[in-house]
């Protein structure tokens, strides 16, 4: 008879079905809220999850009832090699979605072989349509490359295609309403992620974050209702929303304002190969050594079976006002 593992439930009876992997905490970009003001500091190669140790914690993962992983970073397309991991992820029984979260910087020369592996969602991190802010935001002049990348993903069909923009006061919220009216003439569901205060990136340039409850002010102010729509199970904590009569989508994710902890439904596997339960938490397992020291599949599996279940009940960004997103968020994975 087959054995039917336990599955990822904490003590708060939250079920653990998705699987954030940073594939590298390298990055071809720096971003102004995602870049220490004293640079990033690299791993050594040595030190990052080789493609066939990925492969295996994430078929322990999905053995624990992971239905939904993400490929992220870092910047996921920078690590040589990536594509080929892909198709072994696409096939492990049990997952229903995989996708990745890229800066779209490699987009273009990518899609196709993203397209072939099985990949049919993907996540483009923008924050401007502006050239030249572009280039102040990220520290390099690639907006028309992740542009052209964005229309190729359309051309392909992936479907859907999100664009995330963190909004930042003073930086780029005077575009907000541009990209709500992207949705109204193209198919992108348009994501505004509230800026959360990170204790490395921070310093010296003391960005603000925006509530999301003003940028949808802003948006039925200038462009008229939204209407609400309906989450599916593999949704995640996005609200929702599309303009009267878009083919595209608004969504809102609050982890300030509207802390979505209680249905927060997500492990991470960090570049390093740590297992962290909570993004703003630095409780973590090195799950990299006791791999390399040895440890069974049976070992593993019963350390994320710990880990799922000590997931912290709730960051604490907003309840002490002093919060920080510690640890670098390009080893981590946003
Ligand atoms: N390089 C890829 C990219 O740019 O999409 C993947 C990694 S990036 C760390 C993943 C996500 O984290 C991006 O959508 C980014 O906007 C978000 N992010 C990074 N730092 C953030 C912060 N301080 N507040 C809110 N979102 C943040």
């Amino acid at each position: 008879m087959e054995t039917v593992l336990p599955s990822l439930i904490d003590k708060h009876n939250r079920h653990l079905n998705y699987l954030r992997i940073s594939i590298t905490d390298r990055c071809n970009l720096r971003c102004l809220y995602c870049t220490p003001h004293d640079g990033l500091a690299k791993l050594k190669h040595e030190e990052i999850l080789t493609y066939e140790e990925i492969l295996r914690l994430a078929t322990i993962a999905v053995n624990l009832g992971v239905n939904k992983i993400r490929l992220t970073g870092g910047e996921p397309l920078i690590r040589k090699g990536v594509l080929q991991l892909l198709p072994s992820l696409v096939s492990l029984p049990g997952l229903k979605d995989i996708s990745m979260t890229t800066n779209g910087i490699y987009l273009k020369e990518n899609l196709e072989n993203i397209k072939s592996a099985g990949i049919k969602r993907i996540n483009i991190s923008l924050d401007t349509l502006r050239r030249e802010r572009y280039r102040k935001i990220t520290g390099y002049d690639g907006f028309e490359q992740v542009w052209e990348g964005i229309q190729l993903a359309r051309q392909l069909g992936f479907n859907p295609i999100k664009i995330n923009m963190v909004v930042m006061q003073g930086i780029n919220d005077d575009e907000i309403v541009d990209f709500a009216r992207l949705s109204l003439n193209h198919p992108y569901h348009i994501r505004f992620i509230e800026y959360m205060p990170s204790g490395f990136a921070d310093q010296g340039t003391h960005l603000h974050h925006v509530p999301n409850s003003a940028v949808k002010e802003q948006i039925i102010t200038s462009l008229g209702k939204l209407v609400k729509v309906l989450n599916t199970e593999i949704d995640g904590p996005t609200d929702r929303f599309r303009l009267e009569g878009a083919p595209g989508e608004i969504g809102f994710i609050s982890p300030l304002t509207h802390h979505f902890c209680q249905v927060c439904n997500r492990l991470r596997l960090t570049a390093s190969g740590h297992l962290r339960p909570c993004l703003l938490s630095d409780q973590e397992v090195d799950l990299k050594t006791l791999m390399r020291a040895g440890a069974s599949d049976n070992d593993l599996e019963q350390i994320f079976l710990e880990t799922a279940k000590n997931k912290p009940r709730a960051h604490r960004l907003v309840s002490e006002h002093c919060g920080s997103l510690s640890g670098q968020m390009s080893a981590i994975g946003g």
